[in-house]
Formats: structure tokens, sequence, C-alpha cells
């Protein structure tokens, strides 16, 4: 963050004010964690914080502390907008185009009230007063943690702080293995352990809390996986009989994407899922070293994301949208050997 920005900010911040902080729709454990790390630290500055969601988001980000706090958009429209019209200043946390709210952007772009960005994704929009934009960085749970620092200094962390930052950080990082993740990352997780975070707690709230139906999907997702070895690609299907068989809830498929990555030499892996209402396909892409996904998204599948990580749709249907994905495939032939 630039020298003047954190300066500006500071002195804003030195007041009490109203502030709101928006993670972006379908919020993953990076987007809840930095939203309510960032609101446990700003009520130390006896601000009065609330944290609104475009919409509702998995049971195994529940658990969090302030979780109860948080305000769904799509459920209490009423009272978002009440509170966003008297914010002082609205922050938006894990995206950078006011796009990845759909629903809330319409009222946000009209709302008179300045905007704070944090955030790590790719080719930022220029909506933000404050902006905290950088792609290196392994979370914007990371980036909380700077921002702190920039402000404060780290000893504002206690606990809920440091659980919802460790949470974003392990999430985002693909639990610390993602090549975003550096000694720097590292350094800060030991420090949030430090400050109390219980790590192994942690793990076992987010990836040990699976149902039945949960893994039978995933399943059915491997057992329809299909390799195109020509061009060390794997893609996944599930469609809305699938997801309805298995009683399908947010979250389930979180994940089931890196399963492909796992195959010996594969570099890109897709997967296609057939959104609830079935009128459009939601796609996750992941990749391993210089393939951008982030570029294929944004080229062809009306999205966007990072290098490795990225999403999109399609509104065509499933056997359409896997047409389109061969008709491109060759044109990125030489980038995935
Ligand atoms: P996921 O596949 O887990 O939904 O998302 C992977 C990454 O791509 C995340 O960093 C997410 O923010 C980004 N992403 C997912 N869906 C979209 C989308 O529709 N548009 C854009 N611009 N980014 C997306
Ligand atoms: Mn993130």
């Amino acid at each position: 963050m630039k020298e003047k920005q954190i300066k500006d900010i500071k002195k804003f911040l030195s007041s009490p004010k109203k502030i709101s902080i928006i993670p972006h729709k379908n919020p993953d454990g990076d987007a809840i964690g930095s939203s309510l790390g960032l609101m446990h630290y700003l009520k130390k500055g006896q601000h009065s914080v609330r944290v609104i969601s475009p919409n509702e988001y998995p049971n195994f980000l529940k658990w969090m502390p302030g979780n109860d706090e948080v305000i769904k958009f799509d459920y209490q429209e009423e009272l978002a907008k009440k509170i966003l019209r008297e914010s002082d200043l609205i922050f938006t946390l894990d995206f950078n185009s006011l796009n990845r709210i759909e629903e809330m952007k319409p009222f946000l772009e009209n709302l008179d009230v300045d905007f704070a960005m944090i955030d790590h994704h790719q080719q930022p929009d220029e909506y933000a007063k404050y902006m905290y934009s950088d792609v290196s960085m392994s979370a914007t749970c990371e980036m909380i943690y700077h921002f702190i620092s920039f402000l404060d200094g780290t000893d504002k962390i206690d606990a809920d702080i440091a659980t919802c930052l460790y949470a974003g950080i392990m999430t985002d990082t693909g639990s610390f293995r993602f090549s975003s993740t550096t000694s720097t990352t590292h350094r800060i997780i030991a420090d949030l352990i430090e400050r109390g975070a219980k790590n192994t707690e942690i793990h076992n709230a987010i990836y040990d809390s699976n149902s039945i139906d949960k893994l039978h999907l995933l399943g059915v997702a491997l057992n329809n996986l299909v390799f195109l070895k020509e061009y060390n690609t794997v893609y996944i299907t599930l469609t809305k009989t699938e997801l309805d068989k298995y009683n399908f809830k947010k979250g389930d498929t979180e994940g089931f994407v890196n399963y492909g990555l796992s195959i010996e030499g594969v570099k890109l892996s897709i997967i296609f899922i057939e959104n609830n209402d079935g009128d459009y396909i939601k796609i996750s892409l992941r990749s391993k070293g210089s393939f951008s996904v982030n570029e294929m998204a944004r080229t062809h599948f009306n999205g966007g994301g990072h290098i490795n990580a990225a999403g999109g749709r399609s509104d065509a249907n499933m056997s359409d949208t896997i047409k389109k994905l061969e008709a491109i495939l060759p044109s990125y032939k030489n980038d995935l050997q």
C-alpha cells in the first residue's frame, strides 16, 4: 500500500467511524476470514463495523468468531442497504470489480460513500479511494495482516483476529502448498499461531466436517472425470440431477477441481457445475506452472481470477460448453506442454 494512502486512511480511522465490510459473492474462506478479521480489528478502534455478505456461504465457514453478526444482502436487503447508506467507508475484500458482487452492484454504484479495496486478484478496477492491491499475496487475509501492521503494528492482533486470518490464508494457499505461499506467509502463520490461532482446530473445522452426501458426490465427480492427454487437461462435469441426488449444499463441490491436477503431468483442470436453477454453468479452473487460467477464464468464460486459480460461467448448456472447451484447447496446446 502506498505511503500516502496509509497516512490518509490512518488519519480517517483516528476517530470512530461507521464501517461496512463486503466480501465477494459466494464467499470462500479468504473472503469471510479477511472480512471478520478486519471487523474484529476495527472494532478495537471503537468503530461501528458490520460485515455484509452478498449471499449465504457454506457451513464449514460458519464457525469463525463473529460469524453470527454477518448480514446477508439477499435475505436482509433493507437492513443491509440502510447500513451501507449510513457508512462512512465501505471495505471490499477479496475482489476487485463490483461485478463480483452481482446483485449488490447497482446499489453500491449509486451510493455516495468511499470505498477501500484490499485484494490480491489481477486487473483491479478503479472504484476505491483507498486501494491496496497486490497480486503477489497468497491471500487477502495475508494483506489484512500487513494492513494492520501498517496502521497500528501487529500487537493489536488477538486470538479472534488470528483465527480468522489463519483460516483464510490456509484455504487460499491449499494448506500452504500453492506457489503463492512464501517464507513471509509462513512467518505470518507462525505469528498467528503465537497470537492464539489453534491450527489443528481450524483445519478440522474446515476440512473434516464433510457429510456422507458430499463424499458420494465427490465419487460421482471423479467418475465423470475426462482426461484429454493430448492437452494435459482434465475436466469434470456435474449436472443438476447429480447434485440433487446427493442433496447438494453450498460448498459441497469446493476443492473437487483440484483432484484433476493430481494426475501426473496434468497442467489444467476444469470443473463445470450446473447451477441450482439450471440456468447457467459455474466453471472453476486450476492450473500448474505458468499456464494462466485467469486469461482463459477472461477470454472465454466471462470470468477471471489468478494465474493458477480462476472461475467463470457459461450460459450455454453442458454439452455446448464442453464443445466450446474442446474448440479452444488446440489454440492453447503449446502452452499446455
Ligand atoms: P473458484 O473456482 O474457487 O470459485 O474461484 C477461483 C478464483 O477465481 C477465486 O480467486 C475467485 O475469486 C476467482 N473467480 C471465481 N469465479 C469468478 C468469476 O466469475 N469472475 C471472476 N472475475 N473471478 C472469479
Ligand atoms: Mn482470496
